[in-house]
């Protein structure tokens, strides 16, 4: 019976290009939002064709949200025969801007030696095409179940995905008894399995200073050399600091293994422009970005106070340097157990369809999981799904076609598992 729904979701092989490749051809991306509903509606009519029953969810008023830039979510279940547990499979439809240095349209779904070429192609239309053909399959050979499965597409992962996720997590559409086991095809290999990710803590340190006439920098005080003197000590203190915190997550790639910080951003002084113009003024404002990411063995308001100190330390000791300090965004880490149900089966199913062990790694930066984890507080969550990581947001990102195919396999076989259907 296995192998029936393997060979069927083999030769399903055109199909599956053809719909990743229909998935990347609307430009969704994010910001601002391109093209959402249209690529919503495009899964949402596929879904129904399967016999789902399909629903739209805009994220009225959620952060992003307008009429210009509609937040369209697509929601597909299908129930089976009686009551009993619902596997859904969520993929977020935006992709981020396509960038300089394609070889090929990143909005063509280019098929060049057995990969399929496009922005969004493993993050992560890929993946939600490989789901869609998984279930289709499962109905196709009139496989009979209890329970429910689902699919659904959502926006915003690459911006935080409030109006996604978040938004369906707070309706609760991510929690029992709505679903009980959620897939997310993020790219992570095809016998890959992500357990979590590491924490994030961005916020705004800006250094204040007092404006006066540039050639008399001594009546003023500039806060662009109040602000050199803080990066000075994140590299010369903090940053070595931060490497010697190991973390026992398996995060792939090894460098993410331990904290880090990165500055996104500096900007202080007068504001571009002006015609290009100088301007003689002491600067009284700089500001930066930062984005620290944390390890599940911190504590967030341990690494907030790390920082604070710093600061305080320098208002200490340098005369003159003040600060304000402004939280952007908090996102705690998440890891699933290595038990949980959704982790069993989808491990097993990899055996089974690649006769290789499945590897569990866990993601340096976050995800969707996040939401489902603490709004819907449905632990039983993790990413599985083609494509590898290191290609997402790069030129010529790709997916291998087999991959594709695999991972719908994959899929397939675990939803069965977790519904209980018997596999002989
Ligand atoms: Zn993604």
């Amino acid at each position: 019976m296995l192998d029936d729904l393997l060979a069927r979701i083999e030769d399903q092989r055109e199909a599956l290009v053809a719909l990743t490749r229909e998935l990347i051809q609307f430009p969704t991306v994010n910001p601002p939002g391109e093209a959402y509903k249209p690529c919503a509606r495009h899964l949402g009519h596929r879904l129904s064709r399967a016999g789902f029953d399909v629903s739209y969810v805009r994220a009225e008023g959620a952060l992003g949200d307008s009429d210009r830039y509609p937040r369209i979510n697509v929601i597909g279940r299908y129930h089976g025969r009686g009551p009993g547990r619902c596997v859904h499979f969520n993929g977020h439809i935006d992709v981020v801007e396509a960038g300089h240095g394609w070889s090929v349209n990143p909005f063509a779904g280019v098929v060049r030696g057995g990969r399929l070429y496009g922005r969004g192609s493993c993050d992560m239309k890929g993946g939600i095409a490989a789901a869609v053909v998984a279930l289709e399959s499962i109905l196709a050979a009139g496989l009979k179940f209890d329970g429910a499965l689902e699919v659904s597409g959502t926006v915003d992962e690459e911006s935080g995905g409030y109006a996604g996720v978040a938004y369906l997590a707070e309706q609760g559409r991510f929690s029992r008894p709505q679903v009980d086991h959620v897939i997310i095809p993020e790219p992570h290999c095809v016998n890959g399995i992500c357990l979590g990710h590491r924490g994030v803590w961005w916020a705004e340190i800006e250094t204040l200073g007092r404006l006066a006439h540039g050639s008399m920098p001594f009546l003023g005080e500039c806060a662009i050399r109040h602000m050199g003197a803080f990066l000075n000590r994140v590299e010369r203190q903090l940053l070595p600091r931060l490497a010697t915190r190991q973390t026992a997550m398996p995060i792939v790639p090894p460098g993410a293994r331990q904290s880090t910080l990165n500055v996104n951003a500096v900007h202080g002084g007068q504001p571009e422009g002006h015609g290009g113009l100088p301007s003689p003024v002491v600067a009284d404002s700089c500001r930066v970005t930062i984005d620290r990411r944390f390890l599940i063995e911190e504590d967030l308001d341990e690494v907030k106070a790390e920082l604070v100190a710093m600061l305080d330390q320098l208002r200490h000791d340098r005369p003159g340097f003040a600060y304000r300090m402004r939280n952007l965004m908090e996102v705690l880490p998440t890891q699933t157990a290595k038990d949980a149900p959704v982790v069993r089966a989808v491990a097993a199913a990899i055996e089974q369809v690649t006769g290789r062990r499945p590897e569990f790694v866990c993601s340096p930066g976050t995800y969707d999981q996040k939401h489902v984890v603490r709004i819907g507080r449905l632990e039983d969550c993790i990413a599985y799904g083609p494509g590898m990581v290191e290609l997402a947001h790069q030129p010529d990102e790709y997916v291998v076609i087999d991959d594709l195919v695999t991972s719908a396999k994959v899929m397939a076989t675990a939803a069965l598992h977790l519904l209980g259907v018997e596999l002989r």
